[in-house]
């Protein structure tokens, strides 16, 4: 059985096709400024109105409406599936198409040189970090001991474009090896098959191999030790790697004698070794992303016990919310959840470190069963002195207890949750399952007959209470589109005032840039190929089609979304005030809260014309 194309090798695919040489094969297309020009072929016409961009990579008939990517084109016109359209592509570019490892491949050694070569640079990291005193002093002022360095196998790249390159890619099959790995990259539009062609991924970083549960060196994180950006740098999705699948330290969770109750997950590989360090060896950490379902699966395998662990400010509070959806179809009877939130300042590396493992557990065992932490979250949303705040909390409840199955454990989180609002248990299990059948159906987006008007666009339009949210979020999705390039001009800063909005619409926009950041698109076709399957994706394709005001150039789009984020980020902040407004009588906090606003508002007002020049601080 084939395995599944990895999303690396669609992205880079999508990246070398040239939309214009395929489809002028099978249509005849002029040239017609930057773009080019036909009859489509999806529809009857005298006159051209089929366009295709080879800066977008990207096809759009004004006609009939057809658009898509290259991989699009050859399932209309062709009429292939996905995988037969990729097989044609890499074909007419003369590439082979990888397939995932299935336990087979593992075995008849496919794979077994990435593993090779992941284990060897491995290595080296580990005795470049021997012989550099200044990585040896970060390590050490971050407290890593010499057995901490040795079991988590810690090493050092160095400051060079290319000494993995060199050391490990005198051949063209060594180098293929380590572009297969993610170790080094290629740089765009060579086509020198040299050393020349690619430089090494990870610098002057702090080396974490990010073992299997066998050992075996799959990917690097790698921790910038100066100032710097990206903070944190993972390998990219490779044949060995997927990081909605790994947790960092669970070899090392394994490899420890004592027997395994619970598992904690962290947001860091640097907390995850030093609590092992302190003891806590049943500490994890998801690698760059949300917990994913996957991630939960493999925890649920081995524990039936996990505390997540995230920083007590508004950037971990949203972490921490977005793992409580992902954890809600794992919840059942017999598994603890919980979630610990850390007093701010601290994360559990410092918290640790200061406070020792027992006073650490001690914060474990008190940490929020998830019933807890959705009624507390979902409270401090609304108003629940008030019958509208109660039934806006019943509202935003009822998507969030559809994701877990049908049982005990439901039953007794409803239970809860009818405590808050003050409504018998009885009727909010009618209210929210008897009569509202529509809400089940509406996650599917297969199982809606216009997926652009389900679930995609609803989240990408939808605005919160009325608010103004739609066009400004959609528009900043348009510019993304048309210049994925512009994602990494978005600071960490701005991203993470992003990513504490409630927005459903802003949400989206932190997604899709925080995506970009960590595995940039080299061009719109490659973003649209990644998003195919969501319902956004359908929505973000449209969007592609839909000119940009004239003469808006990347650097101009990029301002574009600075300042919708800047917008968007502010609309909580504004909402507050206004309530507090309205309120007229307050109290000595809600004063000092007013005031808090007010300043946070005059800052970014100052702030949101600056776009791209503030300090990272995420
Ligand atoms: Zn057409």
């Amino acid at each position: 059985m084939a395995g599944r194309i990895p999303q690396g090798f669609i992205d880079e695919l999508t990246a070398r096709a040239d939309i214009v040489e395929l489809i002028g094969s099978r249509v005849e297309l002029k040239k017609a400024g930057r773009e080019y020009r036909a009859c489509c072929p999806f529809h009857n016409e005298k006159t051209p109105s089929f366009w295709v961009s080879p800066q977008k990579q990207f096809y759009h008939c004004f006609g009939c409406g057809a658009h898509g990517t290259a991989l699009g084109f050859l399932m209309e016109y062709d009429k292939l599936s996905f995988p037969e359209a990729i097989e044609e592509l890499a074909g007419r570019l003369g590439l082979d198409v990888p397939r995932e490892a299935s336990a087979q491949t593992d075995q008849s050694g496919s794979t077994q040189p990435l593993y090779d070569m992941n284990l060897k640079v491995a290595r080296h990291f580990a005795s470049v970090l021997g012989g550099d005193a200044r990585a040896k002093e970060y390590a050490k002022k971050r407290g890593l001991t010499r057995d901490t360095v040795e079991k988590f196998m810690i090493g050092f790249a160095a400051n060079s474009w290319n000494d993995v390159l060199k050391r490990f890619g005198s051949t063209d099959a060594d180098r293929k090896v380590l572009f297969d790995c993610g170790l080094v990259i290629e740089r765009e539009r060579s086509d020198s098959r040299t050393l020349e062609r690619f430089y090494d991924r990870f610098r002057d970083r702090l080396m974490f191999p990010i073992r299997d549960s066998r050992g075996r060196v799959l990917a690097f994180g790698g921790r910038i030790i100066d100032q710097g950006e990206p903070k944190y740098l993972n390998s990219p999705e490779t044949l060995l790697f997927h990081k909605g699948r790994e947790l960092y330290g669970m070899y090392e969770v394994r490899q420890s004698r004592t027997t395994l109750k619970r598992l904690l997950v962290v947001e860091g590989y640097m907390d995850v070794a030093r609590l092992h360090q302190a003891g806590v060896t049943y500490a994890v950490a998801t690698l760059g992303t949300a917990t994913t379902p996957e991630h939960l699966r493999r925890i649920f395998k081995l524990v039936n016990e996990v505390v997540f662990c995230f920083d007590g400010d508004k950037a971990g509070r949203a972490a921490a919310w977005r793992a409580l959806g992902n954890a809600l179809p794992e919840a059942r009877e017999g598994r603890q959840i919980r979630f610990l939130f850390l007093p701010e300042g601290h994360d559990p590396d410092s918290l640790v470190g200061e406070e020792g493992r027992e006073a650490f557990e001690k914060r474990l065992d008190g940490a929020l069963p998830l019933s807890e932490y959705l009624a507390t979250a979902l409270g401090e949303q609304v108003n629940l002195a008030h019958a509208d705040g109660r039934a806006q909390f019943a509202e935003l409840a009822r998507p969030l207890v559809s994701k877990v199955a049908p049982g005990v454990y439901r039953d007794l989180l409803i239970d809860r949750l009818s405590e808050s609002i003050k409504l018998p248990t009885a009727r909010l299990n009618q209210l929210w399952f008897n009569e509202a059948t529509d809400a089940a159906g509406s996650h599917s987006p297969s199982a809606s007959p216009d997926p652009a008007r389900a679930g995609g666009q609803a989240r990408l339009n939808r605005p919160r209470d009325g608010g103004g949210n739609k066009g400004l979020v959609t528009k900043a999705v348009k510019h993304l589109v048309h210049f994925p390039g512009i994602a990494t001009r978005i600071t960490g800063a701005q991203l993470t005032q992003l990513e504490m909005t409630d927005d459903p619409g802003s949400r989206f926009l932190f997604e899709l840039i925080d995506q970009l950041q960590q595995e940039p698109a080299a061009n719109t076709a490659v973003l649209l190929t990644r998003w195919r399957e969501r319902p956004e994706g359908v929505r973000m394709t449209a969007l592609a089609s839909e000119e940009l005001a004239a003469g808006i150039d990347e650097a101009g789009a990029a301002l574009e979304v600075a300042s919708a984020i800047s917008t968007l980020s502010l609309e909580p902040t504004l909402r507050r005030h206004q309530e507090l407004l309205d309120k007229g009588e307050l109290t000595e906090d809600e004063r000092a809260e007013l005031r808090e606003l007010t300043i946070a508002m005059a800052r970014s007002k100052g702030a949101g014309n600056s776009s791209g020049t503030g300090p990272a601080g995420r």
